[in-house]
């Protein structure tokens, strides 16, 4: 990152990207959150309550949620981990979730994706209350997003809007282009894109020309899964480029954590960047903090 500007760091030459600084932006999130939270309990006499589920043992699922636990602990939430083994069944993670969406004190209930392969993804989403979908992946809250009136809003693309509205301000009549079209990043980042005014292309796995379009992008948001595959010949001069991408690469018999764009290569080209890691993973994140609270004040102005 030699020769780099730090977003918020200081002076930032003609020359340099702006490197968005994903850890910094979610700590100021966490704390705004921690703040009203303080404002919530005075209110209520309560925390908010959030419950993350988590069945089997993949190592970077668990990652996750210890970082989502700690992170709801300084949000000053109350955060409580649900582990279930590897075998459980639908049956048995339904009714944990039921029984979540009955719970006073839970406000949020997250279960955490991937699940092992004999349970339905879509079958335990639609099971969450919507009201309680913090992850907002239910049915009811895509519909809500993609007519424009979202409350809780997927956390990753609400992370990187909240980036690209630091760095651009007002994003009305931007160009921007969205790689991948997944339910959880690249579908609901379209529709916030849209409803800030942008004009909106989302290019996946079966589009031809890739590289042309994104080129004549003010905004590319690479969310392929593809590591390093955004290249400094698809980026404008001057465009900001979020990388929503991780990806566990092997470098000199070391693994390391690479994004769907070269950084490297893009960073000369590019207006604004952000890192990974350090760029959008800690953002979503912060995000779920915000949805948390946001969920628990709808459900106690009710
Ligand atoms: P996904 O596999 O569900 O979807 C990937 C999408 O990319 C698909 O729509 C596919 O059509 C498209 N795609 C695949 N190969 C492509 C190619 N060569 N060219 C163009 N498009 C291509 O993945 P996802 O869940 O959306 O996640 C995408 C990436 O973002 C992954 O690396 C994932 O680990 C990461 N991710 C990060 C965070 C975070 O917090 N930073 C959160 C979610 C996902």
């Amino acid at each position: 990152m030699l020769g780099c500007a730090i977003y918020n760091s200081g002076e930032i030459s003609d020359n340099m990207a702006v490197i968005i600084d994903g850890k910094q932006l979610s700590a100021q999130v966490v704390q705004e959150v921690a703040v009203e939270t303080r404002a919530f309990v005075e209110e209520f006499g309560f925390q908010p309550g959030l419950a993350v589920v988590l069945v089997g043992e993949d190592p970077a699922s668990q990652v996750y949620v210890r970082n989502k636990v700690k992170r709801a602990t300084e949000a000053g939430l109350h955060s409580i981990e649900y582990k279930l083994p590897v075998h459980t069944d639908q049956v048995t993670l339904n009714a944990l979730v039921d029984k979540l969406n009955n719970d006073p004190k839970v406000h949020g209930v997250l279960v955490q994706l991937p699940l092992p392969k004999q349970l339905n993804e879509e079958d335990i989403i639609a099971v969450i209350n919507p009201e309680k979908d913090v992850d907002g992946f239910h049915p009811i809250n895509v519909g809500r997003l993609s007519s424009g009136q979202g409350m809780l809003i997927p956390c990753t693309p609400l992370g990187c809007l909240m980036m690209l509205e630091r760095v651009l301000g007002n994003l009305s009549g931007k160009n921007a282009v969205v790689i991948g079209r997944s339910n959880i990043v690249g579908k609901p980042m379209a529709a916030l894109l849209l409803k800030a005014n942008c004009t909106v292309t989302i290019v996946h796995s079966r589009t031809q020309n890739i590289e042309a379009i994104c080129s004549g992008a003010d905004i590319v948001v690479a969310a392929a899964g593809q590591p390093q595959m955004v290249k400094s010949s698809w980026i404008k001069p001057g465009a900001t480029v979020i990388d929503v991408g991780i990806n566990a690469v092997e470098c000199d018999g070391k693994r390391k954590l690479v994004g769907d764009v070269d950084y490297t290569d893009v960073e000369p080209v590019a207006g604004a960047i952000t890192p990974v890691p350090g760029g959008v993973g800690p953002m979503t994140i912060a995000c779920l903090m915000k949805n948390t609270l946001i969920a628990a004040r709808a459900q106690m102005n009710k």
